[in-house]
């Protein structure tokens, strides 16, 4: 996931040059950098307290509200799996408590567009993500990602231009969309390694 949003680093810059400040891009690989550079020491963690060590880093190394949300995301994903919940349905009340903190809701063009699909299909639809289930999100990320062009920015900085803000795809959709589809890859050659073994 961090390798594949590093790669992108100008397309998510210049998507919020379109509709923000410019600085989405720098945001999300310095994140990216930090956590490369954490993941050695986090190897011995269990899922909850990775994914909170994963939430503290975001929130550390991420600035602009998309490093609050973001690490929003991985801290109450990591609460609820800690507290036993299934992964599937942590990752739920985390992308909820992003909704919460940033007080916006699927359809206000934002990094929700795709986490909220991509978070009830995980949860309501399928819970086990086999290969068939990997692909379909991965088309559910990018369909859903495309489709923040058609919308008006209620929330976030393109909120501030309105009707000005149709026509672009919003940068958190698209880095949301990135690392989706990454841990997707990553999920799927897992799988072939361990239907070859
Ligand atoms: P900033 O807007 O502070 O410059 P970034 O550029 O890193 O931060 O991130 C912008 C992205 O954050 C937006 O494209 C949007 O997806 C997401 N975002 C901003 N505000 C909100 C909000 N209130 N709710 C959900 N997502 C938001
Ligand atoms: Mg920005």
């Amino acid at each position: 996931m961090c390798h594949e949003l590093l790669a992108h680093q100008d397309l998510l810059t210049q998507l919020d040059v379109e509709i923000g400040d410019g600085d989405h891009g720098f945001n999300i690989s310095r994140g990216a950098e930090a956590v490369l550079e954490a993941l050695p020491q986090w190897r011995h963690l269990m899922d909850g307290a990775f994914l909170k060590a994963l939430g503290e880093c975001v929130l550390k190394h991420i600035g602009g509200a998309s490093g609050a949300l973001y690490g929003t995301l991985f801290l109450t994903w990591g609460k609820a799996v800690n507290q036993g919940k299934p992964i599937d349905e942590a990752f739920y009340l985390g992308v909820v408590s992003v909704e919460r903190r940033g007080k916006s809701a699927l359809g206000d063009k934002t990094m929700l567009d795709v986490l909220v699909p991509f978070a009830a299909y995980w949860h309501f639809d399928t819970k086990a993500l086999g290969v068939e289930a990997l692909t379909i999100v991965q088309h559910l990320a990018e369909t859903h990602c495309e489709n923040t062009k058609h919308l008006l920015a209620k929330k976030g900085r393109a909120a501030y231009l309105g009707e000005r803000s149709v026509g672009h795809i919003d940068p958190g959709a698209c880095s949301s969309m990135l690392a989706l589809k990454a841990a997707m890859n990553g999920m799927m050659e897992m799988t072939n390694l361990e239907q070859s073994d």
